[in-house]
């Protein structure tokens, strides 16, 4: 029997532990702020594995200078990054991998709309329930059975493998962010996000930002002469939404073609007011805008606050009170990368030995954690699992294409690594018999 064949199945043999591990993963509320719990319980499977542990805060000052950082608005005490590495002894003739996965999480709100509960990872049939289930814990589970199964046959790889658990994925990307600035770098950097078994090989760029308006607070008896910060908000909001059909009317990048609509700007937060017959004197949204790749994040700061700026300035009272923009979270940039690198071959190669298709190459109208990694030099790539209901209620995962995305990243790691006494292991040897 071949070795990718034998570490085939020993997939094939783990593959239950590996959904109790998936399980025990979606019962952490990872949420913003929340990691310190399941980054132990990660750390902790690292250390079984036994991988080399580095669990480590993020250092705000080395942050602020390295490429991809996004303006935090809070601490990281108490919330660690946890790396495991996995060091090849002798010439490393391979080439060198990282494995990422964020364990960050988004909101499970509304609860109401859920027909599970969030935090019990529940199976039905060939799905699994969950927040975070699919996005992306699911790839967690799949990167580290992986490695867990190569490593437990024996077999000695060519090149150091990086295994990290990281935060922040979801708002400004400084978990990689802080991996990278504590001097973990590869040859390449694979992130199985859920976008299905191909590569992505083009993303947009995203910005986060918060505007607040002031109005001129007074009961509602004397509302006639009050300013409503609210209905000013709603001056602006309104410019967000002509910005964004502007955009969109834009022509196209190639990759994009096929979207309606790849720049989804999205009012996702807003509040404002205290109490029902009071004016309010207050109100903040927050606004996510995707822009194409090789524009700066910073061009697309100034045209943005020129948009909003100018609509203020058409309104009575807002050219008075100009808005308040704060520009924090992820400053991404988007990506395009060279369909031809050597990354994507590989992993073409090694989804061929799950799959009978051909695996494509796409884009996404979304950021990841790729961008943080392509911007400072290391070329990173998403292949995943399938599933629905990403930062929605009722999330699931495919819990077959988990095993065959772990499957696949068994095949890359073999391929791109090496494997050691290669004498004895022939490229032959790297066919699977049947599958
Ligand atoms: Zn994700």
């Amino acid at each position: 029997m071949n070795l990718l064949q034998k570490v085939f199945d020993k997939i094939d043999q783990d593959w239950e532990e590996e959904v109790h591990f998936l399980q025990k993963l979606g019962k952490y509320p990872s949420t913003l702020g929340n990691e310190a719990a399941v980054q132990r319980f990660v750390e902790k499977k690292y250390r079984e594995m036994g991988l080399e542990i580095d669990t480590f805060i993020p250092d705000a000052k080395q942050l602020v200078s390295t490429p991809g950082y996004g303006p935090h608005e809070w601490s990281y005490d108490g919330r660690p990054i946890v790396v495991g590495t996995w060091g090849a002894e002798g010439s490393k003739t391979g080439k060198s991998l990282i494995l990422q996965g964020h364990i960050d999480v988004v909101s499970a709100e509304p609860l109401r709309l859920w027909d599970y509960d969030p935090w019990a990872s529940t199976i039905e049939g060939d799905r699994m329930y969950g927040r975070g289930i699919c996005d992306m814990k699911a790839g967690v589970a799949a990167y580290i059975y992986a490695v867990k199964a190569i490593k437990e046959l024996g077999i000695k790889l060519n090149a150091d493998l990086i295994l990290q658990s990281v935060h922040e994925e979801e708002v400004t990307g400084n978990g990689a962010v802080a991996a990278i600035a504590r001097g973990y770098k590869a040859d390449a950097c694979l992130i199985p996000e859920p976008f299905g078994p191909a590569a992505v090989t083009t993303q947009v760029g995203v910005l986060l930002f918060k505007v607040r308006v002031t109005g001129s607070g007074a009961h509602v008896l004397g509302a006639d002469q009050a300013v409503n910060a609210i209905e000013k908000a709603m001056v602006l909001i309104e410019e967000m939404k002509r910005y964004r059909d502007d955009i969109n009317a834009q022509p196209k990048p190639k990759a994009f073609e096929a979207f309606d609509h790849p720049l989804n700007v999205n009012i996702g937060v807003i509040q404002g007011g205290d109490w029902v017959s009071t004016v309010p004197a207050d109100c903040m949204f927050e606004v996510r805008v995707g822009f194409y790749p090789d524009i700066d994040p910073q061009v697309m700061i100034d045209e943005i606050t020129d948009r909003l700026m100018q609509a203020a300035a058409k309104d009575p009272w807002l050219s008075q009170m100009p808005p308040d923009i704060t520009f924090y979270g992820h400053h991404a940039w988007g990506l395009d990368l060279d369909k031809d690198m050597d990354m994507f071959k590989v992993l073409g190669s090694a989804h061929k030995k799950v799959h009978e298709n051909d695996m494509e190459k796409i884009a996404i109208t979304a950021t990841v954690d790729t961008a943080a990694y392509n911007i400072n030099g290391i070329p990173a790539t998403c292949y995943g699992p399938v599933g629905d209901n990403l930062h929605a209620p009722n999330e699931w995962v495919h819990l077959p294409s988990v095993k065959e995305c772990t499957k696949v990243y068994a095949a890359f790691i073999l391929e791109w690594c090496g494997v050691q006494n290669a004498e004895e292991v022939t490229m032959e040897d790297l066919t699977v018999d049947m599958y």
